[in-house]
């Protein structure tokens, strides 16, 4: 039973009755990641809620579509990103309460999400189709584009708002209408966002939010014979098991998976400019990042400086209480998660010869500065003297433990940036532009940068390669993942029999 004095968070499912509402539920506690206490309760969907949201959507998916035009789609969503824009800081808040991430780095979450409704508000205007007008026979033919009906997102914990608006401000876009589950971990941005659809004027049943966990509420919504497509974000076994169940009835799948990605600096490249590069890709969200540059790999003749100037400046990082505006590293979103990353340190001191060189300890206190001790806290970890076949190199951690792996040549370091199964992302730092390009074109990911990293504008698609995933999301791509085409033959003559009469 909820608690009367803790905030209890519900499903936002609309149009179901109160039959559903009053439906037999369980609750499980959400606890903080900067305290360890018991911060709020959510109530998981019940088995009735979860049909009657995909009722609700199946109901109201076809007068979405067919009522509102894509210049009157456009304007509500346009009117989201408004809301959306006004409510920037309270969503910080809420983003940073659930996932325990900097408040400093969650406030360019709202504005982000409404780039998003923005670029899509715009590109549904494009929802057109082909023509060929010149068939044989005087006759032709024209292609439309269309929804594919009742889809399903499902979220990650490490950005809860960019995982449902990446999926939800598309699908709405072109017409279909969509049940979100968010991690069980990080409600409360996605429950924000169901309201904001609302007064937007979404209409009712277009876009539900679903809570619960993975194997009961997420299974159900994945097995669904109602769902025409799948959108997912999270590791690779989960993607895994979400692949072969959505096999059974053949629904679109778009997959967004893990990753362990290299980031390379070649020794043309400022130090300062190269430490920051490593920090930006493995400290930010406390390496919570899907795309992190995790293996970085440095050249040979700067290494020993790169070490030394990359210990100085993170040593001087501020971990705290993610509300506080000086914070630059929050505690780590669960004490589960936390034991994992932990366990990888473990393991990699254990590892051939790599020595771990700094940090790693679950910490209690900053220098003089007291932290709360059922915090999730730690330092990064930083190891050098790793080889490529380390655990700490080849599997994903999602956490803060960087690895330093020197190279000498440019075909030396592609293979090895190459050589594993995940294919996300990539980084590039030179000064030789031509080599970057070359660099680039063979590396094995569905995103590269040169001479930044981890930015991803809702202009350009986003998607894994290799066990990254599969499909992208955002960009003009977004368009193809969330609709179907049609191709339509117009006869101008009186159809002509094959027949003998
Ligand atoms: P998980 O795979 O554990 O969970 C992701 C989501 O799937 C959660 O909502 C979870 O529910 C749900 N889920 C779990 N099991 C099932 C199931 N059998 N059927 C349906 N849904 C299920 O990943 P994490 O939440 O731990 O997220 C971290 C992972 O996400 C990392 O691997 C990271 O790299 C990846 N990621 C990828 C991104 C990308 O763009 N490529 C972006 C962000 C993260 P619940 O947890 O509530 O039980």
């Amino acid at each position: 039973m909820a608690s009367s004095s803790l905030p209890l968070f519900k499903s936002l499912v609309r149009g179901t009755g109160a039959a559903t509402r009053n439906s037999a539920t369980k609750t499980y506690d959400l606890i903080s990641a900067s305290t360890g206490k018991i911060r709020a309760q959510v109530e998981m969907a019940s088995p009735e809620a979860i049909q009657a949201a995909i009722s609700a959507a199946q109901e109201a998916q076809p007068r979405w579509y067919r009522d509102y035009s894509p210049m009157e789609r456009s304007k509500v969503l346009l009117k989201a990103a408004q809301i959306m824009t006004t409510q920037a800081e309270a969503l910080a808040h809420l983003e940073t309460a659930d996932t325990g991430r900097p408040i400093q780095e969650t406030r360019a979450e709202g504005p982000g999400a409404a780039d998003c409704l923005e670029w899509f508000a715009g590109l549904t205007k494009c929802m057109g189709g082909g023509q060929h007008m010149e068939l044989a026979g005087g006759n032709f033919g024209y292609t439309r584009r269309e929804p594919l009906g009742v889809t399903v997102g499902i979220g990650a914990w490490n950005y809860p708002l960019q995982s449902a608006v990446w999926k939800s401000a598309p699908a709405l876009a072109f017409g279909n209408a969509m049940v979100f589950k968010p991690s069980e971990l990080t409600p409360q941005t996605a429950l924000r966002l169901a309201d904001i659809y609302e007064e937007a004027g979404i209409p009712e049943g277009v876009f539900s939010v679903v809570l619960g966990d993975g194997p009961t509420v997420g299974t159900s919504l994945v097995q669904d014979p109602r769902v025409s497509k799948v959108s997912f974000t999270g590791s690779v076994p989960t993607g895994r098991k979400i692949y072969t169940q959505a096999a059974h009835d053949f629904k679109k799948v778009t997959l967004e998976l893990g990753g362990k990605s290299p980031l390379i600096i070649f020794d043309d490249t400022n130090l300062d400019v190269a430490v920051t590069a490593a920090m930006v890709a493995n400290w930010y969200s406390s390496g919570q990042v899907c795309s992190n540059g995790t293996r970085v790999f440095i050249h040979k003749s700067m290494h020993d400086a790169f070490v030394e100037r990359l210990l100085e400046r993170t040593q001087q990082l501020i971990i705290g209480d993610p509300m506080n505006d000086t914070t630059d590293i929050g505690p780590v979103v669960s004490e589960a998660h936390l034991q994992k990353v932990q366990d990888y340190i473990r393991i990699g001191v254990a590892e051939d010869q790599a020595q771990l060189v700094y940090g790693g300890q679950r910490i209690q206190a900053q220098g003089q500065q007291p932290l709360n001790p059922q915090g999730f806290y730690m330092q990064p970890a930083i190891f050098t003297d790793c080889t490529d076949s380390m655990r700490i190199v080849q599997e994903e951690i999602f956490g803060m433990v960087m690895s330093i792996l020197p190279f000498t040549s440019e075909e030396e370091v592609l293979q090895r940036a190459n050589d594993t199964t995940f294919g996300l992302s990539a980084g590039v730092f030179t000064k030789d532009l031509q080599r970057a390009h070359r660099m680039v074109a063979q590396l094995q990911a569905g995103t590269t940068w040169i001479n930044t990293y981890n930015l991803a504008p809702v202009e350009l698609p986003w998607g894994g390669w290799k066990h990254s995933g599969m499909g992208s999301e955002n960009g003009v791509a977004g368009m193809e993942s969330w609709t179907r085409m049609k191709s339509v033959y117009v006869e101008m003559n009186d159809i002509q029999s094959p027949f003998s009469c």
